[in-house]
């Protein structure tokens, strides 16, 4: 594990003696929970790791505190196998600092700069559901724009049933979703694949997350089976949105599929019509 090379050295600070407890094989240690320093993000989304941060350093130790505490709140069905964090990763020629905290997806890690490690706790809860879902998006559109938007959609909904309430986010994240209070539907919103820029896949997601609230507002059966859906889906394609909904419904596990048909039929009631 690598918890276990956290080195010892350097100055006393209030976290290390914690840090180092839990890193050390604590009975409260979360196996599987790594941050990384130095890693470096360069051209395509390729990644390259640091090493294992230090203990005896404060910003590292406080991320490290930070994300185990948020995993003890997860319930153990939920929670990522493995959460690597890349702490303050570097991105591109001049190694300019990546800004907050977000889901590295070809990496299935997470990029979480020195001022993002206090984001508001349903921020991480949604980034921590990427890292649950693993999802991997096909190439070819529409597929990529319409998995990447129910993508969202689950990471939301896990956010708000691990955090025991619908609105997301706070202070340091921008605007607020309520997933009790979603975007209505637009007459264009499936269109706009069409359009540059594409789909709002945050806002589409938001919409799905909502639907899903109203069906099970609280950590149950129906998170789980979203979960179950997502993974690998880089072999699903089809010809428009409809098509390509329907497909990702075929690859659900057969027990959640009577339980998710109802969300899509309600997030493209225009497109799924027998
Ligand atoms: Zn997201």
């Amino acid at each position: 594990m690598v918890l276990a090379a956290l080195a010892c050295s350097g100055p006393d600070h209030p976290s290390r003696a914690e840090c180092e407890r839990i890193g050390s094989g604590g009975h409260t240690a979360r196996p599987g929970l790594v941050v990384l320093r130095g890693s470096r993000l360069g051209a395509v989304a390729k990644l390259d790791p640091g090493n294992p941060a230090s203990c005896s350093d404060p910003g590292r130790a406080a991320l490290f505190l930070r994300a185990h505490a948020l995993l003890a709140t997860v319930p153990e069905a939920l929670r990522p196998a493995r959460v690597t964090i890349h702490a303050s990763p570097t991105v591109g020629a001049p190694n300019a600092p990546v800004a907050g905290l977000e889901y590295h997806r070809e990496s299935a890690s997470l990029l979480v700069s020195a001022a993002a490690v206090d984001m508001e706790r349903t921020v991480w809860l949604h980034e921590l559901g990427h890292l649950r879902a693993a999802t991997r998006l096909p190439q070819a559109e529409p597929a990529q724009s319409v998995l990447a938007a129910l993508d969202e959609g689950v990471a939301d909904y896990y956010a708000a049933v691990t955090a025991g309430r619908p609105r997301l986010g706070g202070a340091h994240a921008g605007a607020e979703r309520d997933l009790a209070a979603p975007p209505a539907a637009r007459a264009d919103d499936w269109a706009r694949l069409a359009l540059p820029g594409g789909l709002d896949v945050h806002r589409m997601g938001w919409r799905f997350a909502g639907l899903a609230w109203q069906a099970e507002p609280r950590e149950g059966a129906l998170v789980r089976f979203l979960l179950a859906c997502m993974g690998d889906l880089r072999a699903l394609s089809g010809a428009g949105p409809g098509p390509v909904a329907r497909a990702w419904l075929e690859g659900c596990p057969e027990a959640g599929r009577a339980r998710v048909e109802p969300l899509l039929r309600a997030w493209m009631p225009e497109l799924l019509g027998d």
